[in-house]
Parts: C-alpha cells; structure tokens; sequence
C-alpha cells in the first residue's frame, strides 16, 4: 500500500505533547488511520466468553509493531495481544504481564516467528523500538509496558 503524500492533518513530530506540566502525561498515541497494516480486533483477547473483548491495546505500541512491519516486508501474524485475567491465568502468563490492560491499556503483542531467518529480520527492526523481548521457540513477545523493567530480552 502506497503511504499517501500530503495527508491533512499533523505530520510534523509532536514530542511536546510529553512534557506538558502538572505530572499529567497526555499519552502521545497516533490514530488508527495512521496504522497501514493492523486492525483493533487483531488486538483483543482471544479468550472464550470470559470477557467483553474490549480494544484497549496501546496505539503506540500498534504503531511500533507497524514500523517493523514495514522494515521487514513479511506478513506479521499476532498470536496474541490483549489478555484479560482468566485469559492471561489460562496460558499461564505472568502476573504482571504486560498483556494485561493496567489503567485501560495493554501494551504487548506475540507474533508468529515461523523460522531463523523471521526471527533475525523482527528482532533486527524490533530492538530500536522495543526494549522488553522475549523469545520463544514459535513466536516473538514485544512490550513496552512502562511499569515493567526495560532492557530486557529473555526466552521461554
Ligand atoms: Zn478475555
Ligand atoms: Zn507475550
């Protein structure tokens, strides 16, 4: 898909919007219009009947698994996005995981990873962009939980 040129709107970086004052962080997140490859419902839990299925994923981290889409030019298949407790309890994922929406916002993703080569490209354009990793033998998690310690990549 061809990124449209001249697109109304703001273009130009809006970084400024973190450091309004008063501790109120008015979270820098773009709109799903500026998302060329994701929809909100790849995001929402995949539990059974458990919850509501509510589109509570965190824009910025869509837009940081967008980027990688594009750098790498494969398909990127979530397995999992948006976990409520019973979800997360059932695969039995930490927690504290970052799946788990804290404040209405989760902010981890897991994509397929079908082979060494996928694993080299989305890890090579995954590092600038997220600083929490884990991999597993199939598939890649990618978060940006603040809450949790950065730096981090660790397997299952
Ligand atoms: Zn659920
Ligand atoms: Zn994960």
């Amino acid at each position: 898909m061809a990124r449209p040129k001249g697109k109304p709107g703001k273009v130009e970086t809006d970084s400024s919007a973190e450091e309004k004052g008063n501790g109120i962080v008015a979270p820098e997140e773009p709109s799903w219009d500026n998302i060329k490859h994701f929809t909100p419902r790849e995001f929402t839990c995949k539990c059974d009947g458990y919850c509501d299925h509510p589109d509570v994923i965190s824009l910025g981290t869509v837009a940081k698994l967008d980027r990688i889409r594009d750098l790498i030019g494969k398909p990127v298949e979530v397995i999992s996005g948006t976990r409520c407790e019973r979800h997360n309890n059932k695969v039995a994922g930490r927690v504290r995981s970052a799946h788990l929406a804290k404040d209405g916002c989760s902010r981890a993703v897991d994509v397929r990873c079908p082979d060494a080569a996928y694993r080299f490209a989305f890890l090579t354009a995954a590092l600038p962009l997220f600083n929490r990793i884990g991999i597993g033998k199939d598939f890649i998690h990618v978060d940006d939980d603040p809450e949790l310690p950065p730096g981090m990549i660790w397997t299952y």
